[in-house]
């Protein structure tokens, strides 16, 4: 889309931005921002952010930048900064050269402070954070006037500048904007610009010993930046009166603040302090395991960006919270990998197939189809010999009349190969299957006379002395709860934790799979979309995570 079209569906950000456009507030120009705090890795909700901020600048010809809202020294580590651009790049998205930090700006926000302090809008107090609160009021009962308001803005002046150069100890003084203790919006009640804190930066290092605040630090930056449209979610709507208030005592630029509900997903949490403590407690295997709702969690179980862009725009934008099911996301998870992904075939519970009327020393190579959804994807060959593995479901000793697949004295096909008849039942003394002995019936392979020859059942096989070893990860939610931050006074969100959300599985694949390359995405035949895992396996001897499994119940609900 180019710079003059007008997207035609508005939701009700667009709505905003083509007013804008048509009164020419911003002359036209769509500049917004996505305003990570470096303080953990990014999450789906995130995501969601993303695709909005860079979307929109996008669709409308503008721009997006990525601002790191640096501004609380204690939690924020470059770890974090170097995962987040990695998770924004991989997401497809592009800030050129407009990297920028809240700290970039501490030299401009301390001479805005000055601005405010000399027009009567800001003074230095002396209360406690404590006596802050209480002096604060409440939602019913308005609050007090610290006693330092009144101070003269000389005074104010000097001991700013001495809150700077660190002559007071932490917490002892503050810089407050002079407001109205009576508002009926708490932000509005004097809220604290700064606070004394001497805590190493990563970027500033000890330069400072005060520290802007969010609300403070934040539409200054937009201002700074030549923001147009600062979208936020929604937590942030009572935030507004006081982020116009500062923009237009300084007199500088005015970005129009929105908010948006945030996303929300079923099973799953999505605070950052919960994620930090799944974490650091190793109940998961770091920010990236696979069934963590992190980007790099989601990358590494095989979500593609293709996928969690198609889900931000299905899920849209909201001024209401609700809670999206997690369904869809696994639906867009699916639509996007059974587009792409090769189909293989794996077995991931084998039992021992022996094709006793098969000669000993023969291998046939089969022909297999990579994608039938895509025929560009082309053709492979499986090697198919005497010795297979099946999967240990698809055979039952004592089946029900339902029940499709291999029992005694019934047929099969083989994907891509002959019909079997399985024979007989082979088991050690305590009566646990080992084998089965199998007959094969050469007439019914591919472009032989019988190859159309009908049964109900086609199973998917490797053949044993060519399959490969392999690690298979099995994931489920990591949260048996539907809703796992609703617990019971006391209770930690730990207590509804999936006790089953990974399961281990020695699998064969066939050996096409050998040197499969990490981030491969595959769909094993009738067991589910994998992808090769990043962090383990190796060479000849891969790990598997399962993306997602076949059974789409999105699709179905919503037909
Ligand atoms: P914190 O409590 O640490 O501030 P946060 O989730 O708000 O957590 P930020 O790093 O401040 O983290 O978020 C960056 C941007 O992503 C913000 O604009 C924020 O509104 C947006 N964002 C965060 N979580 C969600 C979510 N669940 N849905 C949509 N947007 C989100
Ligand atoms: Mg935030």
């Amino acid at each position: 889309m180019t710079t003059n079209e007008t997207p035609s569906q508005g939701n009700f950000i667009k709505q905003i931005i083509n007013e804008h456009n048509r009164t020419g507030r911003y002359a036209g120009r769509v500049h917004t921002r996505f305003p990570p705090e470096p303080n953990g890795y990014l999450h789906i909700g995130h995501a969601k952010s993303i695709c909005l901020n860079f979307g929109l600048a996008e669709e409308y010809g503008g721009k997006c930048n990525l601002r790191f809202d640096d501004t609380n020294p204690t939690k924020e580590e470059v770890e974090y900064v170097d995962s987040i651009k990695e998770d924004i790049r991989w997401l497809g998205f592009d800030w050129e050269d407009r990297e920028f930090y809240a700290s970039d700006y501490f030299e401009t926000l301390y001479e805005y402070a000055l601005k405010l302090i000399r027009d009567g809008n800001a003074f230095v107090c002396e209360l406690t954070a404590e006596q802050i609160r209480e002096y604060r009021g409440t939602l019913t009962e308005s609050g007090r006037n610290s006693p330092w308001r009144d101070r003269p803005v000389e005074e104010n002046l000097a001991l700013f500048a001495r809150m700077r150069d660190g002559e007071f100890p932490d917490g002892s003084h503050t810089l407050r904007a002079k407001i109205d203790m009576a508002a009926a919006n708490l932000n509005m009640r004097d809220p604290v610009m700064y606070r004394i804190l001497r805590a190493h930066h990563h970027r500033t290092g000890d330069r400072w010993c005060i520290y802007p605040t969010y609300d403070w630090a934040h539409g200054q930056s937009d201002s700074i930046e030549g923001i147009t449209h600062s979208i936020c979610t929604l937590e942030f709507e009572d935030h507004r009166p006081l982020y116009d208030w500062f923009v237009e005592k300084l007199g500088i630029h005015h970005p129009r603040q929105i908010e948006f509900a945030r996303l929300n997903i079923t099973y799953t949490v999505m605070s950052k302090r919960k994620l930090l403590k799944l974490v650091q407690d190793r109940i998961v295997d770091g920010w990236d395991d696979p069934r963590m709702p992190t980007i790099s969690g989601l990358r590494r179980r095989g979500y593609t960006p293709e996928a969690l862009r198609d889900f931000s725009d299905r899920v849209g934008v909201a001024k209401k919270e609700s809670t999206i099911d997690v369904a869809l996301l696994e639906h867009c998870v699916r639509l996007d990998l059974n587009a792409h992904a090769s189909r293989v075939m794996a077995v991931l519970d084998p039992l021992k197939v022996v094709l006793t009327n098969y000669p000993e020393d023969r291998v046939e190579e089969l022909e297999a189809i990579n994608n039938p959804e895509d025929p560009a994807a082309g053709m492979r060959m499986v090697p198919f010999s005497r010795e297979l593995f099946i999967e240990r479901e698809d055979f039952m000793e004592d089946p029900p009349k339902k029940f499709f697949r291999l029992a005694p004295g019934r047929e099969v096909r083989l994907r891509y190969g002959y019909i079997i008849k399985c024979e007989d039942v082979v088991k050690d003394k305590d009566g646990n299957i080992l084998e089965l002995h199998c007959s094969y019936d050469p007439g019914t392979k591919s472009g032989m006379p019988e190859a159309n020859r009908k049964v109900k059942g086609t199973l998917h096989w490797v053949s044993a002395p060519h399959a490969v070893d392999a690690e298979v990860r099995l994931y489920e939610q990591l949260f048996a709860k539907e809703n796992p931050d609703d617990v019971e006074a006391g209770q930690d969100f730990l207590v509804h934790l999936n006790p089953d959300s990974l399961r281990i599985t020695r699998a064969k694949v066939e050996p096409s799979l050998a040197h499969a390359s990490p981030a491969t995405h595959y769909q094993f035949e009738r067991k589910g979309y994998f992808t090769v895992d990043s962090k383990y396996g190796r060479p000849g001897s891969p790990v598997f995570n399962r993306t997602v499994t076949l059974r789409d119940t999105w699709a179905k609900i919503n037909k």
